[in-house]
């Protein structure tokens, strides 16, 4: 399967800003982890709300 959706779970910070942005509604915040994960990346616009949205940098759409 083709990564789309790259996110650092080192850098991120678990803000959710990402998850409230994206319109497709295909990230959450891990309950164990806290930190962002990805559930369908096929479903994304590839518009990147979200790589602008990160204070951190961590998320990336390839
Ligand atoms: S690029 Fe858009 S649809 Fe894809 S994960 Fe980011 S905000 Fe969501
Ligand atoms: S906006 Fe960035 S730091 Fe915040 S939850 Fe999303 S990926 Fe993590």
């Amino acid at each position: 399967m083709n990564k789309i959706v790259l996110i650092n779970g080192s850098l991120c910070i678990g803000c959710g800003k990402c998850v409230e942005l994206c319109p497709e509604k295909i990230l959450y915040i891990d309950s164990a982890s806290k930190k962002c994960k990805v559930s369908d990346e096929s479903a994304c616009d590839k518009r990147r709300g979200c790589e602008r949205v990160c204070p951190v940098k961590a998320i990336k759409i390839k």
